[in-house]
């Protein structure tokens, strides 16, 4: 056995926890920079529990709540302009992995003299500024990793960094935040969580540890997937696609993604489709490709899933997304290309190169 586990985040987990919690928030300073998106932090109803527990706890707070979806770099500008008007002494970000991720470069860069595309070459010097995380989708685990992902227009894609200071100092981790959600990003999202397990599971990276998160968030998404199919979110499935995010979010923490995200990257950036719906579409393919080079652990995970082989799995996930994208040939040659700069390609069990990840996006989104 042989691996290393390094997660200083603070997680609670449960329905209303930071009610419970609130004392906490002082321990970062006098004023708070809350980072959210245009609605997120405000149909969740987190946005309102947060201000009033500021309130309560005197903490005085601004809010930057124009973080884009897959934010790009010129967003979070924005952002750091506006930290630095505030002088904030730490940040909350609410919402899903666009305002979570943001928040992370926003603190990074804060504290760090450095241009955003530097975050992707240089490693910080300073502490960011603390960040305390409130997921409102149950996808990315982004309140629990210290990645952050934007989209990089010079290079025509998305790029994430990482440092041990981008982690979250706390993550309030409550699933009631989610019912806001349209069924189609709760679906969307729910497929990213998985992706990222079983991702992780499968990755050349795997470790002993990481495999008891990913397993354990396969185990929970698979307790959702009749709720998938019936548009039937209860609180205790929410809590179900909760938790298997969190568990996505530590297994990728020590393994990274794979192919799939690499994939993923450029049906977001040109198609502009969403980050987990982009995934899904290459779960099979992805499966398909290297069954014959990691067989016990598909067919552990399709056990655990309930379904009998890849095929009826990807009818599933297919079945419940909107699947209507078509890539022309040279489409397909450029977004393999673009792929083949993400180093997570590099996790797959079965070597890949850029005639077969042409081939993987010729499998599900050839057009005519
Ligand atoms: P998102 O882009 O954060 O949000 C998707 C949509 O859902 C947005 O329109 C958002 O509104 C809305 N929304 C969020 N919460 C809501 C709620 N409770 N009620 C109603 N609407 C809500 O989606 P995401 O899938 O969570 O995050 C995707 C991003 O995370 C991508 O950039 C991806 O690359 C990144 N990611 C990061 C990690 C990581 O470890 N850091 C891992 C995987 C993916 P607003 O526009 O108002 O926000
Ligand atoms: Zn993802």
């Amino acid at each position: 056995m042989d691996f290393t586990l390094f997660m200083p985040t603070k997680v609670i987990f449960g329905k209303q926890c930071i009610f419970e919690n609130g004392h906490l928030f002082k321990e970062f300073g006098k004023k708070a920079l809350i980072i959210t998106g245009k609605s997120s932090g405000k149909k969740s109803g987190a946005l309102d529990d947060v201000i009033a527990l500021l309130k309560k706890e005197e903490i005085s707070y601004c809010v930057f709540d124009h973080v884009m979806n897959n934010p790009p770099l010129e967003n979070i500008s924005e952002g750091v302009l506006f930290a630095k008007k505030e002088k904030a002494d730490f940040i909350i970000g609410i919402g899903g992995g666009s305002p979570i991720d943001a928040a992370k470069a926003i603190a990074a860069l804060y504290t760090n003299e450095l241009q955003p595309m530097d975050l992707f070459s240089h490693s910080l010097k300073n502490a960011s500024l603390p960040i305390i995380a409130i997921p409102t989708t149950a996808g990315t685990g982004s309140e629990v990793t210290p990645y952050s992902v934007l989209s990089v227009r010079e290079l025509k894609t998305k790029k994430s960094f990482s440092s041990p200071y981008s982690f979250p100092k706390i993550a309030f981790i409550d699933s009631t935040y989610t019912r806001s959600l349209p069924d189609e990003v709760t679906i969307d999202t729910a497929f990213d969580a998985f992706s990222h397990c079983m991702e992780s599971y499968l990755s050349l990276k795997s470790n002993h540890q990481s495999e008891l998160f990913a397993l354990e968030g396969i185990n929970a998404f698979s307790k959702c997937i009749s709720a998938i199919k019936n548009r039937d979110f209860t609180d205790d499935i929410r809590d179900y696609l909760m938790y298997s995010s969190y568990m996505g979010g530590l297994a990728i923490t020590m393994t990274g993604t794979n192919v799939i995200h690499a994939m993923g990257y450029s049906m977001t950036y040109f198609k502009n489709i969403s980050h987990g719906h982009a995934n899904t579409l290459f779960v099979g393919a992805f499966l398909r490709y290297n069954q014959s080079t990691v067989p016990e652990k598909t067919e552990k995970m399709l056990a655990i899933l309930g379904f009998k082989d890849i095929m009826q799995f990807e009818r599933f996930l297919l079945s419940n997304i909107k699947n209507e994208v078509t890539l022309s040939e040279e489409e397909i040659r450029e977004y393999a290309q673009l792929a083949c700069t993400q180093k997570n390609i590099n996790n797959s069990p079965k070597k890949v190169d850029q005639s077969i990840i042409e081939n993987m996006y010729s499998e599900v989104v050839k057009g005519v």
